[in-house]
């Protein structure tokens, strides 16, 4: 199943670059495994998945502790508490959530304490559900500011996630105001180096994503369901 769905879903990540002129190359699909077990997530690493997700930081370790680091790299794109920053950077490569300039201070510190430099996402709310985590889009300028001078963080881009919607069209909007943030944040070279990812696409909208300049997707249910 796993591995019908992948193909399934390659060939339409494929065909939504085609139509937007975009280069597969450039888009990194990111398994979203939370709920599921090592057992999936082996098989799809065995289908070729290189980049794995999860949105807790337990749960996340669990796996981890069982399938191990790899030629794969983990990603945490759920919310992250204070507490669980230790943890997290001992597991993951990459954090999609971070959320405020305090979350950030505490990831740069753990991160200096463990000789580390940990690349980050900041999460930004656009679509400012409040049923959600993120900056508010009007905030996110600002809080970036703040983390560009930590020296054990690496921000390398920004997150959303659009709000859910029967309609993947819906997601458009959001979707481009995260990428005209990321142009805004390079054109005032807030950091010294330029924010190059833009994580938005799920199972519904991705391909909306991919023609919003999406170069990563966070795909569980296409994946893992059948
Ligand atoms: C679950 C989850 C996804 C994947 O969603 P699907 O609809 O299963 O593709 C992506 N991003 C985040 C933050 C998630 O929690």
């Amino acid at each position: 199943m796993i591995r019908d769905n992948l193909s399934r879903l390659k060939a339409e990540i494929a065909s939504a670059c085609l139509k937007a002129n975009r280069n597969l190359e450039d888009i990194t699909l990111v398994a979203v495994a939370k709920g599921r077990g090592s057992e999936q997530i082996s098989q799809a690493i065995a289908c070729g998945i290189s980049d794995i997700g999860e949105n807790r930081v337990q749960e996340a370790a669990e796996k981890y502790g069982q399938i191990g680091p790899g030629r794969f790299s983990w990603h945490l794109v759920g919310h992250l508490q204070g507490n669980k920053v230790k943890e997290a950077l001992k597991i993951f490569e990459l954090i999609h959530s971070v959320d405020s300039l305090n979350l950030a201070v505490r990831i740069d510190k753990q991160a200096a304490a463990l000789g580390k430099v940990q690349d980050i996402l900041v999460q930004v709310n656009v679509s400012d559900d409040p049923a959600k985590f993120g900056l508010k889009a009007e905030e996110a300028l600002e809080a970036i500011r703040g983390m560009a001078g930590l020296k054990n963080i690496r921000i390398k881009g920004l997150m959303t996630i659009a709000p859910l919607s029967g309609e993947p069209e819906d997601a458009r909007p959001h979707f481009r105001m995260l990428r005209q943030l990321k142009d805004k944040a390079n054109e005032l070279r807030i950091t010294d180096y330029e924010l190059r990812i833009l994580s938005m696409g799920m199972s519904e909208d991705f391909r909306i994503a991919i023609e919003e300049g999406s170069n990563m997707l966070r795909i569980g249910r296409a994946i893992f369901e059948g």
